[in-house]
This record gives C-alpha cells, sequence and structure tokens, in this order.
C-alpha cells in the first residue's frame, strides 16, 4: 500500500526534531520515521551538551556560520521555552609558553567568525577566576554554555506536535525511489509501507549516508562515505573544583581531552577521538591512563583512580582518518537536482549548537529550489 505525505523527515535526533519544527510551523504536512522507539537515542544523547560560540571552524564555513547562528537562536529558544543551560563561559587553557602562539591564533580566527567577546586572560587572571589551575595564559569564552539536550529535543518535539507534525517510531526508512514527481519511501518496522512524498529530509546522524545510498535515482556521486570516529568520556568521582569549562590548546582531529559540566554540576573528560568501523558504545576502561596524562597538563590535583568510565558518543565523519577535516554538508536540489530531497552529511560537533540554523537553512534550500 501506498501513503501519501507532504513532507517526511528521517530521523528524530536534535537536527530532525529541528527541521521537523520548522516544516511544521511553516503549514506542512509533516512526518518524523524514526528507527527507534524514542526520541534522540543516537548522538543527540551522546555528546558534551556544550553551547559552542563557533570558535574553531574555518572562516566561511557552513560550520563556523550555523554555530553563531545557531548559538544565539538558540540562547533565545531557551530562555522563552525554559529549556534548562546555563551561560557558563569558557576557557581555553594554555598550560606552557609553547602554546601561546596557537592560542593567539584561535583568538583571530574566533573574531573573524564573529565571536566578538573573548577575552585574553594573563596568568594571574586566569588563575584569580579558576585557581586550581596549570595555566601561563588562557582565552575566556564568555558565551560558552551547558545544555540539557534531551528538554531541548522534547521541546522542539513539543512545538512540531503542535503544528500538526506527527512521529512514527519504530518506522525505518529501507530504501526508496526518485520517481517524476515524488520520491518514494520504503519504511519498515511497524508502520511498514511505501510512502510518496513531496519532500524529504534525511536527518539519518550516522546512518545518513546509508539512507541516501538505498534511495534509487540518486546518483552515488552524492553520497559520502561514512567513517565513524567515537569519543570516551570519563566521569569524575565527587566534584571538580571549577565553574567554567576547561578546554586545553587543541590537538589533532579534535579539542583536546576537556573538561565539561552538566546541568547538575558532575564533571567530565573526554571525548577522545578512536577511529572505529561498526557501532559500538562501550568504554574501554584502559584509556582512561591517558586521560589522567592529558588533564594534569591543565588540572595538576586530579587524583589517581578518580576517573570512571563513562559513556561514547561517534562522530558521524564524512573523511578518512588523517583527511582535512570537512564542513557540514547540506545537499538539496541545489547540488542534485532532485526536487524535495535533501540530505545532511556529516552533522558531527557542532550540530545540537547550530541546530535551529542548520533547520532554516534547510527550509531555505527547498523554498528557493
Ligand atoms: C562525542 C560527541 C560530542 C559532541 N558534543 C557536542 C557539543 O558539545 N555541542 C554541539 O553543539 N554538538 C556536539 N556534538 C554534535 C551533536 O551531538 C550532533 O551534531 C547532533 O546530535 C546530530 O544530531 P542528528 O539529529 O543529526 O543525529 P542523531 O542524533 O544521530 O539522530 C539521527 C536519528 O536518525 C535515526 N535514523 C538513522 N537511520 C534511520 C533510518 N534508516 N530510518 C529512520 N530513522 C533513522 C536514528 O535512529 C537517530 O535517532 C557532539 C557529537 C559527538 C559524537
Amino acid at each position: 500500500m501506498t501513503e501519501k505525505i507532504d513532507c517526511a523527515v528521517i530521523g528524530a535526533g536534535v537536527v530532525g526534531l529541528a527541521v521537523a519544527r520548522e516544516l511544521a510551523q511553516m503549514g506542512r504536512e509533516v512526518i518524523i520515521l524514526e528507527t527507534a522507539d524514542a526520541i534522540g537515542t543516537g548522538t543527540s544523547s551522546r555528546n558534551s551538551e556544550v553551547i559552542h560560540a563557533g570558535i574553531y571552524y574555518p572562516q566561511g564555513s557552513l560550520k563556523a556560520e550555523a554555530c553563531v547562528s545557531g548559538k544565539h537562536m538558540l540562547y533565545r529558544y531557551c530562555e522563552a521555552h525554559g529549556v534548562p543551560h546555563k551561560r557558563c563561559g569558557k576557557l581555553i587553557v594554555a598550560s606552557d609558553e609553547i602554546q601561546i602562539p596557537t592560542l593567539k591564533e584561535i583568538g583571530k580566527k574566533a573574531a573573524a567568525n564573529g565571536v566578538d567577546d573573548m577575552q585574553w586572560l594573563d596568568q594571574d587572571e586566569v588563575l584569580a577566576m579558576e585557581p586550581a589551575l596549570n595555566a601561563v595564559a588562557a582565552l575566556l569564552s564568555p558565551s560558552t554554555g551547558i545544555i540539557d539536550s534531551h528538554a531541548l529535543m522534547l521541546a522542539y518535539q513539543g512545538d512540531a506536535e503542535a503544528a500538526g507534525a506527527v512521529i512514527a517510531f519504530m518506522s525505518p526508512v529501507t530504501g526508496g525511489q526518485i520517481t517524476k514527481d515524488e520520491i518514494v519511501l520504503e519504511v519498515g518496522g511497524d508502520a511498514n509501507m511505501s510512502l510518496a512524498c513531496t519532500t524529504v529530509v534525511n536527518c539519518g546522524g550516522l546512518f545518513a549516508p546509508d539512507v541516501a545510498a538505498s534511495i534509487k535515482g540518486l546518483p552515488a556521486k552524492f553520497v559520502p562515505k561514512a567513517y565513524y570516529a567515537k569519543g570516551n568520556y570519563f566521569t569524575l568521582a565527587g566534584r571538580a573544583p571549577f565553574d567554567h569549562l576547561i578546554y586545553p590548546v587543541p590537538e589533532e582531529a579534535g579539542l583536546g581531552v576537556h573538561l565539561t559540566l552538566d546541568m547538575g554540576g558532575q564533571a567530565r573528560f573526554g571525548p577522545d577521538v578512536e577511529w572505529i568501523d561498526k557501532i559500538d558504545y562501550r568504554v574501554d576502561p584502559r584509556r582512561g591512563d591517558k586521560f589522567y596524562d592529558a588533564v594534569r597538563r591543565y588540572w595538576p590535583d586530579l587524583k589517581d583512580g578518580s576517573l570512571q568510565p563513562g559513556y561514547s558518543g561517534i562522530r558521524p565523519k564524512i573523511q578518512a582518518p588523517g583527511e582535512p577535516a570537512k564542513d557540514f554538508v547540506i545537499s538539496g536540489p541545489a547540488e542534485h537536482g532532485i526536487p524535495g530531497l535533501v540530505n545532511m552529511f556529516g552533522i558531527e560537533s557542532p550540530g545540537l549548537t547550530s541546530s535551529l540554523a542548520l533547520a532554516s537553512m534547510v527550509t531555505r534550500q527547498l523554498t528557493n529550489s
């Protein structure tokens, strides 16, 4: 049996929910198709829950644009909808004089991206703020914050449903076909049907390339290969003596093992970078040894035995290990020529911060096509 719908959004993570919300509020008929039995069971519940300022991304990139505008939209949204969040600020810490030129470059990059509130702190100023740090200088980012990501997703879901959107759980998209006027999706699980759609937005996260590859009629050159970079977290037993998020000067392929806090004040360290072939969220306790060394560079008082394996998340990469980082990809009709189809690839960090901005970019692409 073939059903008809105006818009199908694939995936009920933070990005799919934000897109569905925006389409529904524009008056479109929307169904969200989700493999799992709940919202946000993928990367959206396995991240640092940081509202990023937009500091590190290349100038002019989608990541920079979506993060800086998305951050402002997100703070306004949280305030208006009572989503728990805190503008706690973040320190990027140089623990050695040798890191100072890199720290200065980070400050310039942030300014070029429109992050206009960064403050340079000399050693006395940093230690007055966070006495437990080993620091020779730091950059303060006052607009970095933390958020309850599940509460955010519930708020997006509530808005989308209030505007008429429907979520079909246990409804994996197993394939599709581009026809003359529509995109026909095959939906398995509980729904088990063919769905003829005017618009399809693929927000399948780690599986977005697989979903796109299963749609017949979309040329393979528009589907990137998926790579997985796992990030492991370790939690701290007891309270951390910090009020800010603490980041080292970044290392290759990640931001370095940093300290973030959740809304309950629990400190966690991570994520590290572990390239994997298969989805596996288990955290190997042996990886903790490297965490002690990395964290003690900026927090020498970290006690032996105080880190416990926490959780992990997997970055949906679209470049192989060692290749330069790729930007977010919003692949719409302007790129592949198929009306009504948008695929979102490589939506890693700062995808949570950028969710509202990404949703606007998607609807703009659809409206302009
Ligand atoms: C370790 C780590 C730390 C991060 N930290 C931050 C941070 O601090 N701040 C920040 O801004 N960003 C952060 N991010 C990025 C952020 O978490 C992601 O960009 C965001 O969660 C992506 O959301 P999504 O909706 O695209 O994907 P997901 O949350 O993965 O959702 C995809 C959904 O699609 C569903 N799906 C997949 N295939 C199908 C199918 N065939 N049919 C139906 N449904 C399907 C899945 O079940 C899933 O629910 C981090 C990411 C990682 C990995």
